[in-house]
Order: structure tokens, then C-alpha cells, then sequence
């Protein structure tokens, strides 16, 4: 082949790397944030199901509190109607007084026994909440630990994926604005393969026949040539045996 499309084929090869290397770099890195994505959502779904029990305990607080005001009005009201009983006139007055003090008084027993059940209830979820909040804080430096080790390890990756870049910037600086666009195209095609060889009138890329008189003129070296079938970049290595 001759010299100025050899050096071309050279050129594209060295790309190649680069544009494998990118592709692998970026799946790596793109892995990496998968994975601290998961532990955030696994945090945040924690951190979720004990802000659920938190809102229950307010739940449950607010109807405590209810409870006692409940009592509270209902022996203001005892109170009062045991203080009229002692002005009353009538028998009917008197009798209407008791029923209202009998009334009142049940209710108030029963506020009572709801009051006790929300004070268990209430200590229950507390407990509940504080053991959470206790593993939330652990779970929380957890982490942030495992994330500070995924940046730590892909450092070095994303690192390497600048360099890479910047390779693949400078060779496509030297080289043909045409043959650069058209392998960025092709690579893309390929998961950056942008480049294969022919042998005995096989494409090595896609394994399709090359027509008899595009492989003689890939052989001849005087143009670049492109698989008709999966166009990639073409070389003809003459070290190898290759049958016309
Ligand atoms: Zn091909």
C-alpha cells in the first residue's frame, strides 16, 4: 500500500484505541454513577419510611393532646353542673343535672381509656422512630463512604477518559476534516470500530465479500477505501497471504 494511505490506515487505527478506549471509559464511569445513584435511592427510600412513622407520631400526638383538651372541657363542665345542682328548684332541674354529670362523667371515662391507648401508642412509635433515626445516621455515614470510594476509584477512569479525549482531539486536528468526520460516523456505528482489514476479499468487520475489483485497488493502495457493505476504513496487510 502505498505510503501517504498507510499512514492515514495508522492514523485511523491509533483513533480507534482512543475511541474504544472512550467508549469502554464512559460505560465504566456511567456504571460508577448507576451504582451511587442505587445507595442515594436506597438511603432516601430509608429516610422515606422514617419520615412515615415520624408523621404518625404526630398523628398520634395531635390526637392525644385532642383528648386531653376533650377531658379537660368535659370537667369544666362536670364542675359547673355540680355547682348549679346546688341552686336548683325543681326536681325535673335536678333530675335533668344528674343525667347531663352521669353523661359527661361516662364520656370522660372513655376519653380516658382512648387517652391511655394513644399514650402506649405513642411510646411505641417513639421507640420506633428513635431506633430509625439511629440507624438512619449510621446508614447515612455508610454512604457516604461507599460513594467517597466510587469517586475515589473512578478518578483514575475519568482521568483517563480526558486523556483519551484529548487524543482523540489532537489526531483528529492532523488529520483530513473529511476522513475525521466520516470516521466519527462510522464509529458510531461500530462501538468505535471504525477500521478493518480485508483478507482474501472478506471485510474482517462484517465478514461480507469485498467486490474483485475494489480489493485489487484496496490492494494497490491508491485511495482509501470503505466496505461497501459496513463502511469501515479498509487496509490490505501485505505481510499476510492474500489471494486475488
Ligand atoms: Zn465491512
Amino acid at each position: 500500500m502505498q505510503e501517504k494511505i498507510m499512514e492515514n490506515i495508522k492514523i485511523l487505527v491509533t483513533l480507534q484505541e482512543a475511541e474504544q478506549e472512550i467508549i469502554r471509559l464512559t460505560a465504566v464511569l456511567a456504571e460508577f454513577e448507576k451504582e451511587k445513584k442505587k445507595i442515594s435511592l436506597e438511603l432516601f427510600e430509608f429516610e422515606d419510611g422514617l419520615n412515615k412513622e415520624k408523621e404518625r407520631l404526630h398523628q398520634v400526638e395531635s390526637l392525644y393532646r385532642e383528648s386531653e383538651n376533650e377531658i379537660q372541657v368535659l370537667l369544666e363542665r362536670i364542675k359547673k353542673s355540680n355547682e348549679h345542682l346546688r341552686n336548683v328548684k325543681t326536681n325535673k332541674e335536678y333530675q335533668a343535672l344528674k343525667r347531663e354529670i352521669d353523661d359527661n362523667t361516662k364520656r370522660k371515662i372513655s376519653i380516658e381509656d382512648e387517652l391511655f391507648g394513644y399514650a402506649e401508642k405513642k411510646e411505641e412509635i417513639e421507640g420506633i422512630v428513635e431506633e430509625l433515626e439511629k440507624d438512619f445516621i449510621q446508614l447515612t455515614e455508610r454512604i457516604k463512604s461507599e460513594k467517597n470510594d466510587i469517586d475515589k476509584t473512578s478518578q483514575d477512569d475519568s482521568a483517563l477518559l480526558g486523556e483519551f479525549k484529548a487524543k482523540k482531539k489532537d489526531i483528529g486536528e492532523n488529520l483530513d476534516p473529511v476522513i475525521f468526520e466520516q470516521f466519527k460516523k462510522i464509529a458510531n456505528m461500530h462501538d468505535g470500530e471504525a477500521v478493518a482489514q480485508g483478507k482474501n476479499e472478506v471485510c474482517m468487520g462484517c465478514f461480507m465479500n469485498i467486490p474483485p475489483q475494489l480489493f485489487i485497488e484496496l490492494q494497490r493502495g491508491d485511495r482509501l477505501i470503505m466496505c461497501p457493505q459496513c463502511s469501515r476504513f479498509l487496509f490490505f496487510n501485505e505481510g499476510e497471504n492474500n489471494t486475488v
